[in-house]
């Protein structure tokens, strides 16, 4: 529910308006624009019922937020959500491009990508240390020991670093080290781990499920919210379909109908969408050119012998020439990268 107050409402009559919200166990989001000021209800909107908002002094009209998804709608925010993080703002202008390999597997080896990509014009480092892998035996990242590496590799590029939260039990652990944290499109749909992340301070990148629908994804972005961390940017990284030419099937569609729906930032993963490096060029140009806020790509030193993701992996001659290529399909929308 979205509660418009009157212009003239005071301090006192918006404070009486929110205890009285919360006497009904619902939780309040206070939003003061320039021009009104709103109180969103959020929870159970049931409870409500027999409430007459309207008459509360201050109240000038009573919205309900006809989406299943309250917090992260358009509905309830209109302007877009900027995040800044480490002098970067995500969901302005500027694309913002997060770069790095899948995996953290050496000291060295995340010191000279990170040092490329920062080179290419990357803004973000990423690199998991926690790997979720179809098979068990196969690299399962490195734990602690990577988390160090890639908070060294930021201390010598001053890039802020990007890395996967897989277990609820590791939220502490991550947040040491991270400047965002990634959950993993296995993950989307993990409502404990959602949860966690919400009560933290740091921005998520919450990729969208193999096969989960926009409203789904959104479902998921919300239990974020409700738990009071609205810094989240949407990541498409392409869903299963029939087609086999490729990893997956990059859902372009998803930006216009997220920026519709949401006031998130919304970022494309055209690696992981392809599964090979030499469409990453052309997904990401497209991603620019539909809108999106921001790319992550996968760019490794030397992708042959990479423990994960080698083959959808750019190399970093690769990377430079392709944020050049970005950069005249920025400009032509009227944003920066
Ligand atoms: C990754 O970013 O390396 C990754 C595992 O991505 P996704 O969750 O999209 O498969
Ligand atoms: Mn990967």
């Amino acid at each position: 529910m979205i509660i418009v107050l009157k212009k003239s409402a005071t301090d006192k009559e918006i404070e009486h308006i929110t205890e009285k919200i919360k006497s009904l166990g619902l939780a309040v989001h206070l939003s003061k624009g320039q021009e009104r000021t709103l109180i969103g209800a959020i929870g159970d909107e049931s409870l409500l019922s027999g409430t007459s908002l309207e008459a509360l002094p201050g109240v000038d009209k009573v919205m309900p937020i006809l989406k299943p998804y309250k917090m992260v709608s358009r509905e309830f925010k209109s302007e877009p959500t900027v995040i800044e993080v480490g002098g970067s703002s995500i969901g302005s202008s500027q694309v913002q491009v997060i770069a790095g390999p899948c995996s953290v597997e050496t000291e060295k080896q995340m010191l000279e990508c990170a040092r490329l990509v920062k080179a290419g014009g990357a803004s973000f480092l990423r690199g998991g240390a926690f790997k979720p892998r179809t098979s068990p035996y196969a690299f399962q990242g490195l734990g602690e020991e990577g988390l160090k590496f890639l908070a060294h590799a930021r201390e010598e590029t001053g890039l802020p670093v990007v890395t996967e939260l897989m277990d609820p039990r590791d939220t502490e652990l991550i947040c040491e080290y991270a400047d965002i944290i990634q959950i993993g499109t296995r993950n989307m749909q993990n409502f404990r781990l959602l949860t966690e992340v919400g009560k933290v301070r740091k921005p998520v990148l919450l990729k969208r499920g193999l096969s989960a629908t926009i409203k789904e994804f959104l479902m998921s972005a919300e239990y974020i919210a409700s738990q009071g961390n609205t810094d989240i940017i949407l990541c498409e990284r392409g869903i299963r379909t029939f087609e086999t030419s490729t990893r997956n099937t990059l859902d372009l569609t998803a930006v216009p109908v997220l920026k519709q729906e949401t006031h998130l930032p919304v970022f494309i993963d055209p690696s992981h969408a392809a599964g090979r490096w030499d469409y990453v060029a052309p997904l990401s140009k497209a991603s620019v050119a539909i809108g999106a806020d921001g790319l992550i790509i996968e760019v490794h030193n030397d992708p042959e012998n990479a423990l994960c993701d080698g083959a959808q992996s750019l190399k970093p001659k690769c990377f430079d020439v392709l944020i050049t290529e970005l950069k005249p399909i920025a400009e032509a929308i009227g944003r920066g990268i």
